[in-house]
């Protein structure tokens, strides 16, 4: 189509040519029967007035009849005639001169005055063959132009037949064998795609499979740790029951105590003394809470972990540690051993298991302990602090023991790593992996003397006062206090 547009068309157009050469041919024939006429009434007529007109008549006749005979012998651009040029056309233009010549001649002669006969007589003598000439010539530019639209069909025909015949050698050359080539790259790809979809779908069983294992693997040992942590807490439970036996025994003598002198006041009747046996009978009630605040703080701390964190509780870290201290009350005083408690005054509120946090302390709180059995007892000295900003609590506990080997503070995170004779050397380590399981950290701080050990938990509301929590503790300071 490009090839139609760009080529035939526009000759078609030039074809066009043809009708403007047809038409004036025509209408030359018409000039020459005027011509003859305007001679005969010119020769013929009865006065010199329509002699002249007819003269004058004559004459523009035989200009438009010459110029149009011009135009098609040699072409005309303002006429929009084409010069044809044929070996054939050329002789019938140089024969048609014998009749052409002849009656511009007699023509003239007449439109000069020169009218009397034969002039006219000429005229129509040479006219007839003119005008048979002339459609002669008419026919060949006919059949010029015929021959003209045959050419151009060939071509165009022979162009459509070469662009097709380009385009079945380009399919048979050309795009057969790249189809070909491209099935054969397409099959391979299908096959490799299949081969690693294989692949895939053995690499995504193993994983699974793997995964099914390493699940069982983190179940089995988190019920090792909850194991291992209950086994050390229950271990650090030997040092405390000492101090806890001790401990109670303080309240339980006490109830003894008065609940006889009441029954000594209570055996006088009327009773002597209203007013002691009412403080008496309060003493043992205050007493006897206190007991079973000892007990059910050792239940607590016995008592299993919970293995799920969604049952982490809103808790008071500066209430939990005050606990703690009470549990290891008896142990402190034992090893001669001075508390500096720096807790601040507001609650701090973190999400935790209370027991593990607990658990954590205690472990910090022997350490440090046992750490400064060679020290003397005048120097030995626990400090716990706690401090709060926007997002994390820290929980400092120092003492003036020899403190840690300052080449590696990570090393006594180790499982299993210990410097004591009877130590397990999982103490430090499961409180790692608890502070860890909170969302914190603990770690070994640098010291210039002594020993730090820091554990941070995230804040969830700092400086909120939990009243169920600071309540218990608020009659252990009355009675202790
Ligand atoms: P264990 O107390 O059974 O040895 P831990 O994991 O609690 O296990 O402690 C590991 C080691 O870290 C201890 O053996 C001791 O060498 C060292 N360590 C722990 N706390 C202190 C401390 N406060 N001062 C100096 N060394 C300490």
């Amino acid at each position: 189509m490009i090839i139609d547009q760009a080529i035939i068309q526009p000759l078609l157009v030039r074809m066009d040519a043809y009708a403007p050469v047809i038409n004036l041919a025509g209408r030359q024939r018409m000039l020459s029967q005027k011509l003859a006429k305007a001679a005969l009434a010119a020769e013929s007529a009865p006065d010199s007035q329509l002699r002249e007109a007819s003269r004058a008549e004559l004459s523009v006749a035989l200009a438009e009849w010459i110029a149009a005979n011009d135009a098609l012998r040699h072409g005309s651009d303002e006429l929009r005639i084409p010069r044809i040029v044929s070996a054939e056309l050329e002789s019938e233009w140089a024969a048609l001169d014998h009749d052409f010549q002849p009656i511009v001649d007699a023509a003239q002669q007449i439109i000069a005055g020169n009218d009397e006969p034969p002039r006219a007589a000429a005229i129509l003598t040479h006219e007839a063959p003119f005008l048979a000439r002339m459609e002669q010539i008419v026919g060949l530019f006919e059949l010029e132009a015929a021959q003209e639209v045959a050419r151009l069909r060939i071509y165009s025909l022979a162009i459509a037949a070469a662009v097709a015949s380009l385009l079945v050698t380009l399919g048979w050359f050309v795009v057969r064998p790249a189809t070909r080539a491209i099935r054969t790259q397409v099959d391979e790809l299908e096959h490799r795609v299949a081969q690693r979809t294989a692949d895939l779908a053995e690499m995504v069983a193993s994983l699974q499979h793997e995964v099914a294992e390493r699940k069982l693997a983190e179940a089995n040992s988190r019920r090792l740790a909850a194991q291992l942590s209950h086994a050390d807490r229950v271990a650090s439970m030997g040092h405390l029951a000492i101090g806890l036996a001790h401990e109670l025994n303080q309240p339980l003598g006490a109830i003894a105590n008065f609940a006889a002198a009441s029954e000594v006041i209570l055996e006088q009747s009327p009773p002597a003394d209203d007013r002691r046996l009412h403080q008496y009978l309060r003493q043992i009630s205050e007493a006897s809470l206190r007991a079973g605040q000892i007990v059910h703080r050792i239940r607590r701390f016995v008592a299993r972990t919970k293995d799920d964190a969604n049952d982490y509780e809103p808790v008071d870290l500066a209430a939990l540690i005050r606990e703690v201290v009470d549990l290891c009350q008896y142990e402190i005083r034992r090893h001669e051993t001075t508390l500096d408690l720096r807790l601040g005054e507001h609650p701090v509120q973190v999400a935790a298991d209370p027991i593990e946090i607990q658990q954590v302390l205690v472990n910090l709180v022997q350490n440090a302990l046992q750490s400064m059995l060679a020290i003397p007892a005048a120097s030995r000295c626990i400090a716990i602090e706690l401090e709060v900003d926007d997002d994390w609590a820290t929980v400092n506990v120092f003492d003036n023991g020899p403190g840690f080997d300052a080449a590696d503070l990570e090393a006594p995170f180790a499982p299993f790593h210990t410097t004591k004779a009877a130590g397990l050397g999982v103490g430090l380590s499961i409180c790692r992996t608890i502070i860890a399981a909170h969302g914190g950290d603990i770690r070994i701080r640098p010291a210039t003397s002594g020993a730090h050990v820091a554990f941070q938990l995230p804040v969830t509301q700092p400086n909120v006062s939990l009243a169920n929590e600071a309540e218990p503790f608020e009659i252990m300071d009355r009675i202790t206090g």
